[in-house]
């Protein structure tokens, strides 16, 4: 009998516990939410209560939560999932790092606990779907025990035994994202200054080989409608990047696109607040063009 634990439901975690509900023994689940772990209940899931109650019920726990520290606390600290009895495997879902992933696997193997790195890609929609990217770290027999679980969430991919190498995979990915997010930004205010209808302009580039993840999925969902909603918060962007940039610093690796991503994302905090969507950086390179970011669609 698997009986496996989920600790962090929010707009990531939600949508992939929901995909295990129905595939496993019992899922037991545990946000700082009431109402994360209500609506989660409400769906089938029992409420742990603790992340400790988790570690204590739990043969294998998922953690989807927004920064490396909270990860940290909620598996490591007092109270946390690894002071609990039962748990077998920790799987970390977040994008926390690879230096937390390293962490986690020395603090965990030293209770005899599994630690799998495994960040996904694809969003709210993907998490939703049970499509996302999931890139994984760390020893192949316990990864070969929650790859069926992965795969109700979607597409496992396995980076090696080296704890970190999913977290490693996965800030590359982000660097790509948000560098499209960058140059799509300073490309369409070009053309929309010399006067091209943006939404002729994306079409064309969808055509041309100006392709990528922001003129396909950005732009037609949050960027043309001018809703800047994509589902991915900014603040959240910034610490990838930021994660992405220490670890390429700590290995000799120049990444001047990544510095240009970062300095877009603090001003789109600056700008707009903390709650800002990461699609939010047109905006700050339209008002740097001189263009009114709060004209309609
Ligand atoms: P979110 O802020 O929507 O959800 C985080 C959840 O964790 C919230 O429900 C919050 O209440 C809960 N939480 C915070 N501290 C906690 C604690 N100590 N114990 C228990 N629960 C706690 O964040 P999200 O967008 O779901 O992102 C989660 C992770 O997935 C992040 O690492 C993010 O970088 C990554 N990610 C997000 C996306 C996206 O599109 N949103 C895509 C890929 C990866």
């Amino acid at each position: 009998m698997s009986i496996v634990g989920f600790i962090g439901l929010g707009r990531m975690g939600a949508n992939m516990a929901a995909n295990l509900i129905g595939h496993v023994d019992q899922l037991l689940v545990h946000d700082v939410s009431p109402d994360a772990v209500a609506a989660m209940v409400a769906q089938g899931a029992q409420a742990a209560g603790s992340a400790k109650a988790l570690g204590d019920e739990c043969d294998i726990v998922f953690a989807s939560l927004p920064t490396p520290p909270i990860v940290r606390e909620a598996i490591l600290g007092p109270g946390g999932v690894a002071e609990g009895s039962r748990v077998k495997i920790v799987c970390d879902l977040s994008t926390s790092g690879p230096r937390l992933a390293q962490d986690l696997h020395a603090a965990l193997s030293a209770r005899g606990i599994a630690s799998i790195d495994a960040p996904v890609s694809g969003g709210i929609k993907g998490a939703k779907d049970g499509t996302l990217a999931i890139m994984a770290g760390g020893p192949q027999a316990e990864y070969d025990q929650v790859l069926p679980l992965l795969q109700r969430m979607g597409k496992p991919f396995y980076m090696g035994e080296t704890p970190g190498a999913g977290q490693v995979m996965k800030l590359v990915n982000n660097l790509l994202g948000a560098v499209a997010i960058g140059v799509t930004s300073e490309g369409m205010a070009m053309g929309i200054k010399a006067g091209l209808d943006p939404a002729r302009m994306i079409e064309v580039l969808n055509s041309g080989t100006g392709i990528n993840s922001a003129t396909r999925d950005k732009w037609p969902r949050s960027v043309l409608p001018r809703t800047f909603d994509f589902g991915f918060a900014a603040a959240l962007s910034l610490k990838d990047t930021n994660l992405l940039l220490d670890e390429a610093e700590a290995m000799g690796v120049p990444l001047q696109l990544g510095q240009v991503v970062r300095s877009y994302l603090e001003r789109v905090l600056a700008d707009y607040g903390p709650d800002a969507d990461f699609t939010a950086m047109a905006k700050v390179v339209e008002s740097d063009a001189g263009l009114d970011p709060e004209r309609g669609a």
